[in-house]
């Protein structure tokens, strides 16, 4: 399968395994990069064959949850974006691309309580039901003080 990551940005090249992973080191840490959604083509190499458990978190969450790694990245594939800032009509065709040709096992939704930020779940959402696949998608709510305010399946 080829690699298409969109060209044009360093930050663009693709890395499989970070070194952060390993005898000694922690678990739970980013396991690839880029992480960016809007540097990833539709074809995306750490995703190739990993049957991957999918976090898809809102760019400001990191900054809000405490223990955002130990929470929410072990053994997760890690997605990151703000659908107030970026396209989502970008996100909604590349979302839908991706499940319907790559095998997703699980997405989970991150987002911060803010209405900005529900326009992540509708878009993953929406893009789950276009590709036409059975892909469970679970949805964590932070607060804006960093509390998690709610979870639940979709
Ligand atoms: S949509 Fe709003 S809360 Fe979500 S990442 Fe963007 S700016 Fe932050």
């Amino acid at each position: 399968m080829s690699k298409h990551i969109i060209e044009g940005c360093p930050s663009c090249s693709s890395i499989g395994e970070l070194a952060n992973k390993g005898e000694g080191k922690k678990d739970y840490g980013l396991s690839h990069w880029p992480i960016q959604i809007k540097l990833m083509g539709t074809v995306i190499p750490f995703l190739d064959n990993a049957n991957a458990d999918l976090l898809v978190a809102g760019d400001c969450t990191a900054f809000t949850v405490q223990n955002f790694h130990e929470r929410f990245l072990k053994d997760r594939k890690l997605m990151i974006g703000c659908p107030k800032l970026d396209n989502a009509q970008l996100y909604l065709e590349k979302f839908t691309e991706i499940f319907s040709n790559i095998p997703i096992r699980k997405v989970t939704c991150l987002r911060m309580e803010v209405p900005c930020c529900s326009g992540m779940t509708a878009v993953l959402k929406e893009a789950i039901k276009l590709s036409g696949k059975d892909i469970p998608l679970d949805e964590t709510i932070i607060g804006v003080k960093g509390d998690v305010l709610g979870e639940r399946t979709l």
